[in-house]
């Protein structure tokens, strides 16, 4: 105890660490794997060490973060404007790439306005807790699965909030049923579930929602750049109609940032209440301009689309024909299950140790306990030696762990 205290001084770190304590005893004390991510080489990276390794758990679903126009439109961007965007937007902070990318992201989702903010986190947690606030008396529903963002936005905003069952249309009508008609209410929920890689029926929810007179608010973070014309995401694809539209530029786009998109009055008001946005310093000029060279880039490419769909196809073939647990889902995420936390730790660290290969391990709370996972992101890059590479490891680290393979019949 440092002389200036008090014997009545609670002992913090150890109030605090006795939670630490309890992660490591349960194998979820999160370990963070220090990376050098060298332009042109990824999915290649090297740990502190130098020992190379290949990355399979990326968000930068496409490569975009190595991309040479976004590169290159950042390095112009450091050069013409500087480092920092000085400021708050309000209060001299917003620049030229910031307003060209929020037109181009209004663009890309047919929608009057955008709005950046400096993470998809922020972006869900003020929009949703500004629409809360300003909208009498709305009641949110919100899918079960629903991002630790938008939770948190909900739950900010203090208003009434309704949880329908991931996915349940038919709880969702129920609890829609139960309000008045007249009454303000938002339908909030994802298009591909980063975890489990399903993806919302988004027609049908769209349409329970107008039936009942309400908003709806989708998250489209593991869907933007990847799906749809353009990469406007699965409502886009699928030629659903969404109110508010929320993105990430930090995944597939492979820089960093959020947004949303929808009407302009709807964005005037989020950018005018929303705390969260206020009293933010800006995104740093570079980091728009790299978004920005990212979104238009997408806009008018499929090819990472594509191969980035058909490489997830491969991946899933591949790990299939190890008779490895793939959990089957319509998207480009590949979940190989474990059901346990410490399993899970150590079939990540065999892979990283013994076979050069970086997944990091999922565990609760980001997935219940008992569904403990290895959530594999192919990407473009990643070829088809990379591919039997990671399917060969895992055949050998899930024998060495006793893991259950059911391999299929030639
Ligand atoms: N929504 C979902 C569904 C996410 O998975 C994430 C990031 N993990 C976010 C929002 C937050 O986005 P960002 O990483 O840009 O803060």
């Amino acid at each position: 105890m440092p002389a200036t205290m008090s014997p009545k001084t609670p002992d913090y770190d150890a109030l605090l660490g006795a939670h630490l304590d309890t992660l490591r005893a349960e194998g979820r004390y999160r370990h963070f794997l220090t990376l050098h991510r060298q332009p042109g080489a990824f999915p290649g990276a090297l740990r502190a060490d130098g020992r190379p390794v290949t990355v399979w758990c990326s968000n930068d679903y496409l490569g975009m973060g190595q991309h040479p126009a976004v590169r290159d439109a950042m390095i112009a961007a450091i050069r013409e404007d500087g480092a920092g965007a000085g400021g708050t937007r309000n209060i001299s902070g917003t620049g030229r790439h910031h307003v060209a990318l929020e037109a181009e992201l209004a663009a890309l989702h047919g929608k009057q306005a955008a709005l950046v903010f400096t993470s998809g986190y922020a972006a869900n947690e003020a929009a949703l807790s500004t629409l809360a606030r300003l909208l009498p008396g709305c009641t949110i529903l919100s899918d079960a699965d629903n991002h630790a963002s938008m939770i948190a936005g909900i739950r900010h905003g203090g208003g009434p909030k309704r949880v329908f069952r991931h996915n349940d249309l038919a709880h969702l009508a129920e609890l829609l049923a139960e309000l008045p008609p007249e009454a303000p209410k938002i339908v909030a929920f994802e298009s591909v579930y980063s975890m489990d890689g399903d993806i919302a029926p988004i027609r049908a929810i769209a349409e329970l929602a107008r039936a009942h007179n309400a908003l709806t608010y989708i998250d489209e973070v593991h869907a933007v750049g990847l799906y749809g014309p353009g990469g406007a995401g699965v409502a886009a694809r699928d030629g659903v109609e969404i109110d508010v539209v929320e993105g990430t530029l930090g995944k597939a786009y492979g820089v960093g940032g959020g947004y949303v998109a929808g009407s302009a009055t709807l964005v005037d008001a989020i950018r005018s209440f929303a705390s969260g946005f206020i009293f933010s310093t800006t995104l740093a000029p570079a980091i728009a301009a790299g978004a920005l060279a990212s979104v238009r880039h997408l806009r008018g490419s499929d090819a990472e689309r594509t191969a980035h769909q058909e490489r997830a196809r491969a991946t899933r073939a591949a790990l299939r024909d190890q008779g490895l647990p793939v959990m089957e889902n319509p998207s480009h995420i590949v979940p190989v299950m474990v059901g346990d936390a410490a399993l899970c730790r150590a079939a990540s660290d065999m892979l990283l140790d013994e076979h050069g290969i970086y997944i990091q391990p999922i565990n609760h709370p980001t997935v219940p306990r008992g569904t403990e996972r290895l959530r594999i992101t192919p990407t473009p890059l990643h070829d088809d030696a990379a591919i039997a590479h990671l399917a060969g490891a895992l055949a050998t680290v899930w024998d060495r762990l006793g893991l259950r393979r059911q391999k299929l019949a030639a």
